[in-house]
């Protein structure tokens, strides 16, 4: 049986840094990474804003808002230094009427817990800033940027494998088994199943993370969270883009989502979104709803900052799935990145609930890992 020193279950964003920090920081031990779909981050990883986050909403202290700003400083890095296109835009957050203005206050004073500089802009300077929107104030967050992610993602895979890591896709993992030193682990391949063993074992399967972990013998059940998908979907806004900043409403005091906000493409191209719907099962269908109702509710969101949106330039684009620990109307939860110290299964790491900022801190979660293991 073929032995390795890691094996890293899932080739999304996560599981692509995981390689590359793994084989940066150990590079003489053995490295597999595997995917179950032919191409690497074909599910949530390529289903997302492409926002590099500054990181100001989340609680002081959680891992949400450390890796985000260890990960934002890394990732600006890591795009300067292997060519990586990125663009440093900077997010204009918006208070469109006098109750929202009140809030712009506590959304600063959470940034600068989280070390996260934004700066307060009156209405005339928003004005000035972005001449089409419409604010009675605003936040203006400089270190926000946006990436291209598949770029990214092709580049932690090139240097992954430079480095020796073997990736290979169309292969599932099926089960894992405890043994001595490690786990003894099945998967299916085009080329039937196939054993090994490896030494240490890393969870990164995104929305279906709970599935892998019941597959995991030894990891009891009281482990394993149970996932809320909640969907979000996005359109595209044809013509040339309205504004030259990411436009973003005030959050949910719940954020559940960050709000139907603007981000830009590296092309330029606007899209809206994304929403929050919470669905059963993985779906990324749009057609199977109601198409009107959904551009109602997205015009209806977008019109409170952008009052000259032509609804006809709106046309459906992608959704992606955020793999949520938290219901409906409930507080959104933290990271949960479990290792031995809370499991008590030595060499394994289950990653649960790693919605945004994924992409932003991926390096940083990556290191996380890495220095949890032995
Ligand atoms: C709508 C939306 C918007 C977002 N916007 C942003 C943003 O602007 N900025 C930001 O920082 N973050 C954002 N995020 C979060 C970010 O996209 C995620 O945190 C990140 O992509 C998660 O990556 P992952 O590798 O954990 O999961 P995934 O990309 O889902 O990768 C998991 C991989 O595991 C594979 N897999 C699953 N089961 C198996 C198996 N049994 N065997 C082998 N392989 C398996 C899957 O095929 C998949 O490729 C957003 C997320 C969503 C949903």
């Amino acid at each position: 049986m073929e032995y390795f020193d890691h094996c890293i279950i899932g080739a999304g964003i996560i599981g692509l840094a995981t390689a590359y920090k793994l084989s940066l920081r150990h590079p003489s031990d053995k490295i597999l990474l595997i995917e179950s779909h032919s191409q690497f981050g074909s599910e949530t990883s390529s289903r997302n804003s492409e926002v590099i986050h500054a990181g100001i909403y989340y609680a002081e202290n959680s891992l949400k808002a450390t890796l985000c700003r260890i990960g934002k400083r890394q990732l600006y890095d890591f795009c300067n230094q292997y060519s990586v296109p990125y663009q440093r835009l900077g997010k204009l957050i918006i208070a469109s009427d006098k109750e929202q203005v009140n809030r712009l206050e506590s959304i600063q004073l959470n940034a600068q817990k989280n070390a996260v500089e934004l700066s307060l802009l009156s209405k005339a300077e928003c004005q000035r800033l972005e001449p089409k929107v419409n604010a009675e104030a605003g936040l203006l967050s400089p270190s926000t940027g946006i990436i291209d992610s598949h770029s990214y993602m092709q580049t932690l895979l090139t240097l992954a494998e430079q480095q020796g890591v073997l990736y290979s896709p169309n292969t599932e993992f099926i089960r894992a088994d405890k043994t001595a030193d490690g786990f003894k682990l099945l998967l299916n391949t085009q080329d039937g199943q196939y054993q090994l063993h490896s030494r240490n074992l890393i969870n990164s399967a995104g929305l279906t993370a709970p599935n892998v972990a019941r597959k995991i013998e030894s990891l009891s059940s009281s482990h394993i969270p149970n996932y809320h998908f909640c969907r979000g979907h996005y359109f595209s806004y044809q013509g040339q883009s309205p504004f030259s900043h990411l436009i973003y409403p005030m959050p949910s005091p719940k954020i559940e989502g960050l709000g139907i906000h603007a981000t830009l493409d590296l092309a330029g191209q606007v899209r809206f979104g994304p929403d929050t719907q919470y669905i059963n099962k993985i779906d990324y269908q749009f057609e199977q709803y109601d198409q009107k109702s959904l551009k109602d509710k997205f015009c209806q969101a977008i019109r409170h900052y952008y009052p000259q949106l032509d609804i006809s330039k709106l046309q459906p684009s992608y959704s992606g799935i955020r793999p949520k620990l938290s219901g409906a109307g409930e507080l959104a939860q933290d990271f949960d990145i479990q290792t031995a110290q809370r499991h008590k299964v030595e060499g394994l790491v289950n990653l649960f609930g790693i919605e945004s900022p994924g992409l932003t801190a991926s390096l940083a979660i990556a290191d996380h890992i890495v220095d949890n293991l032995h």
